[in-house]
């Protein structure tokens, strides 16, 4: 294996030979295993390195943060910890560890074992290779389970019978990775994924857990794929029993596919959409908006998330009447599409098509959106006006004014606030 790790990039060859140093002056030893190993072999780029120690993880993960100076999260109860170098590049540290579980479906209770016993533990041949980062034996590949070959016959296999019953989350991990690699899960590992889902196992998983694994599946670069897999195998009642992904849904999650990579050409430089949360709201569109509420309830989103999920399901018939009328003003627009988030302005465009709503969104983004006023606080003060929450609705009309093209320059804009400041409605003060 010494050839693929000698072919990664130079910063994380670096990060791999401090933690060998770190492993061998500690007297611990260490590998590199998981995703990372798989995606090593693949030539796939990943920048989550899963490492694990035959020892204490924690104190591993100590003596490497301040070796490479950088910040720690330690998760003591599952003995793991995660060093991060950048916002993209982590290290996920775990101590070698057997597990039993207490009840099919519960977190795993963790034991202390050996190099093996931990990768026995893990959800597919592809992500139970380790590769010693150890002086002695630097490089060593260790394939117990023949994790290898099933990469080069592009299968996905669990690792014993019980797989799935042990863990269902591990049927949507299947099919992520399926799906993602295109690969093929194996026939038996097939067969048991159906018993597991006849068993209904997937209802039994705590649904923080599944919601987790659900927001990884929505991630993917490409989650309809997987979508229509899980329609195909064991279709969405993990998520509400009303769900179906119906021809009609398949269009709008296209559609929303093909707008959320127009934001993305258009607008690199805008903050990171929460893809997966647009995904969502397209997939559960067709329920009402009482079995929305279940499913937030039930995989306790959170407010944020919550909030745009719910958004979206509330957004009124007249509302998108008016925005696909001929000639409004942009103020207007700008009012309309103001108090949502992105995500839900994607969806919205994904949805109703029609020429004048999406010219105003694209405006709203383009022009609207990024809008400024030359005035500020300190200027309503210059001007003698006295502080107080009016300030706030001067800011509004000076802006509205501003959007539909009635004033343009500072000097405009203070002559606007003057003619303002004289209306009583608006109660300014003078100091
Ligand atoms: P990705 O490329 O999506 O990050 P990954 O394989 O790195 O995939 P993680 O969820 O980061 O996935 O998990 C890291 C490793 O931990 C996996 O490769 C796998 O070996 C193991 N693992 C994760 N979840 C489970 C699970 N539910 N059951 C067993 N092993 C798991």
């Amino acid at each position: 294996m010494k050839k693929y790790l000698d072919s990664l990039p130079k910063e994380i060859q670096d990060l791999i030979s401090q933690a060998s140093d770190s492993a061998y002056s500690n007297n611990m030893s260490v590998y590199l295993v998981g995703g990372f190993v798989r995606d090593l072999i693949l030539g796939v780029k990943n920048l989550d390195l899963d490492i694990v120690v035959e020892g204490d993880g924690i104190k591993f993960a100590e003596v490497l943060s301040q070796k490479l100076n950088v910040g720690l999260i330690r998760h003591r109860r599952f003995g793991t910890a995660t060093v991060i170098l950048k916002k993209h590049l982590k290290v996920d540290i775990a101590t070698t560890r057997q597990e039993y579980y207490p009840q099919p479906a519960y977190l795993p209770e963790v034991t202390c074992g050996v190099l093996k016993d931990d990768l026995m533990r893990r959800d597919f041949t592809i992500n139970a290779m380790a590769i010693s980062i150890n002086r002695q034996d630097f490089g060593r590949f260790i394939d117990c389970f023949g994790g290898e070959a099933d990469l080069a016959d592009k299968k996905i296999r669990v690792l014993h019978n019980l797989s799935f019953v042990d863990d269902p989350t591990r049927i949507l991990r299947a099919i992520r990775f399926e799906q993602r690699y295109n690969f093929k899960l194996e026939p038996k590992t097939l067969k048991l994924l159906r018993e597991a889902n006849e068993l209904k196992m997937l209802e039994r998983v705590q649904p923080q857990r599944l919601r987790d694994e659900l927001i990884l599946l929505l991630k993917e670069g490409c989650p309809l794929k997987p979508l229509n897999r899980i329609k195909e195998l064991i279709k969405f009642n993990f998520i509400n029993s009303g769900l179906s992904l119906s021809k009609k849904n398949l269009v709008f999650l296209k559609s929303v596919e093909s707008q959320i990579n127009w934001f993305k050409r258009k607008y690199p430089k805008r903050r990171q959409l929460d893809t997966w949360l647009i995904y969502l709201i397209g997939l559960i569109d067709p329920l009402n908006i009482n079995n929305i509420k279940l499913i937030c309830k039930k995989f306790a989103f959170r407010r944020g998330e919550e909030k745009r999920i719910l958004a979206y399901k509330k957004l009124e018939p007249q509302f998108i009447k008016e925005l696909s009328r001929d000639k409004i003003k942009a103020s207007r627009v700008f009012s309309l599409l103001e108090p949502l988030s992105y995500e839900v302005i994607i969806l919205i465009k994904a949805k109703f098509k029609n020429k004048n709503l999406e010219k105003y969104i694209k405006d709203f983004f383009e022009i609207y959106n990024g809008t400024h006023l030359y005035i500020s606080g300190a200027d309503l003060h210059k001007l003698g006006l006295t502080p107080g929450p009016y300030y706030q609705k001067i800011f509004h009309r000076v802006l509205n004014a501003k959007l539909d093209g009635l004033v343009k320059t500072k000097k405009e804009e203070l002559g606007l606030i003057k003619k303002i400041s004289e209306d009583k409605s608006y109660g300014a003060k003078r100091t």
